[in-house]
């Protein structure tokens, strides 16, 4: 969502007249989009306002701006720890961009913070996208769930779905600029349209007409909830040949006591129940997840529940962190259970250490198969091209074949598997 922030802010700029630099020693005006998701993400930010600092001591015409969620959450202590900031925005603020520069321009110290979006027509600005081959299209954002970890509903704001025909229109776009993947954009994808009163518009249906839009190119959405996963959106990806059989469903903890401490609304039973039914309908689907070490409380016997998830599941891929306290939260506050941070990282090495099983496992399954590709970039080695791409399911797939082009499709056969990716043949 960061990345896709951040090329609707390039596309802002561009149309003021600003330029992009490849060169951070050229800029004249320097922007930080940041993540607050965990402390470490939140610490490089002030780490690298701190580097902008330094530089701008030397050169005082240097504009500094923030942006994302760490500005969202934490403008006074921007306004201390950095005072050489002159533009703080938040999340809601993106669109508001075009004033602020100029009153920043202008000399003026300036800090655009609401807790409600700044409404506009998002086809209105140009999006400079950075890949040539997949493009995203945020389709909602916010997120009412309050799992008592996470900070994203503070600093994302409760769900906003966009209208569908600005998607359409959007995802027609992209399809004539010769983008060949769309990536839809939710924290809590699978809610979209709840907030309208047109029960008619759902996920599975957005999935339904992007996919009558003509020409060759795929459709993912991430990230599902686990319970919000309908039946009838299970139907769409089976009918949309377009959409991509690949799920991203973080299921967080094995332990159904730890995700009810989480307020995560499903038991460890009904995340299976669900992975169960997908993995029925689509043999040769991919199912990601996320989870987290070390939730406060968390014991060594809830923790190995998460590990036999992980296993039993035949999870593709998750991503892994240590559970880290975020102002705001419920968890956060549960300072008396908070593990000691040896404990937590413990176990989230273990947590790896199954993660590179269970992905190996997976990617061996592969070997002998063929999979349809799209090839996203290029890589020469020892006078070889290698064509990096992306199979239906997420799976990474290099392999060799001089008669192919970046966002080109193509069928490999498999013939070698990785822990994080599979090698082989053209077909
Ligand atoms: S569903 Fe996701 S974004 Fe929403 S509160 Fe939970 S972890 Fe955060």
């Amino acid at each position: 969502m960061n990345k896709s922030d951040s090329e609707r802010i390039a596309g802002i700029l561009s149309h003021f007249g600003y330029e992009e630099t490849d060169n951070e020693k050229d800029a004249e005006l320097l922007i930080i989009n940041t993540c607050s998701i965990r402390q470490l993400s939140a610490d490089k930010a002030y780490s690298q306002l701190g580097v902008w600092g330094k530089r701008k001591k030397t050169n005082p015409n240097i504009k500094i701006a923030i942006c994302g969620c760490v500005a969202q959450q934490d403008k006074e202590g921007i306004k201390k720890r950095a005072p050489y900031v002159d533009l703080i925005f938040g999340t809601h603020n993106i669109y508001e961009l075009p004033s602020l520069i100029k009153r920043i321009e202008n000399d003026e110290k300036v800090c655009a913070i609401t807790n409600t979006p700044v409404v506009c027509d998002q086809n209105d600005f140009e999006i400079k996208r950075k890949d040539s081959v997949n493009a995203w299209i945020p389709i909602i954002e916010g997120c009412n769930n309050f799992c008592t970890y996470c900070v994203v509903p503070f600093t994302r704001g409760r769900e906003r779905s966009r209208r569908p025909e600005e998607i359409i229109k959007e995802a027609q776009n992209i399809v004539k600029e010769g983008f060949k993947e769309i990536t839809l954009l939710g924290q809590n994808v699978d809610s979209y349209g709840k907030d309208f009163e047109d029960k008619n518009i759902t996920l599975a249906n957005l999935l339904r007409q992007l996919n009558s839009i003509d020409g060759e190119f795929r459709v993912r959405f991430v990230t599902s909830y686990p319970s919000d996963i309908t039946d009838d959106l299970i139907n769409a990806v089976d009918e949309c040949d377009k959409v991509c059989k690949y799920f991203h469903i973080p299921m967080q903890s094995g332990n159904s006591h730890i995700l009810e401490e989480m307020n995560r609304h499903y038991t460890k039973a009904q995340y299976y129940e669900i992975v169960e039914k997908i993995r029925k309908r689509f043999p040769d689907v991919a199912i990601t997840s996320d989870f987290i070490a070390g939730f406060p409380g968390e014991t060594e016997e809830e923790f190995q529940d998460t590990l036999e998830a992980m296993e039993e599941l035949e999870l593709d891929y998750s991503n892994t962190a240590a559970y880290s306290p975020r102002v705001f939260t419920k968890a956060g506050k549960m300072t008396d259970k908070f593990l000691p941070e040896d404990v937590k990282y413990e176990r989230l090495n273990r947590l790896n250490e199954k993660n590179r099983e269970v992905c190996l496992k997976s990617n061996e399954k592969f070997i002998g198969r063929i999979l349809k590709v799209l090839i996203e970039s290029k890589t020469e080695k020892d006078g070889k091209t290698i064509l990096n791409s992306r199979a239906d399911n997420n799976k990474i797939v290099h392999f060799e074949d001089s008669t192919k082009n970046i966002g080109d499709f193509a069928n490999v056969k498999i013939t070698k598997a990785q822990t994080w990716c599979l090698y082989g043949e053209p077909v």
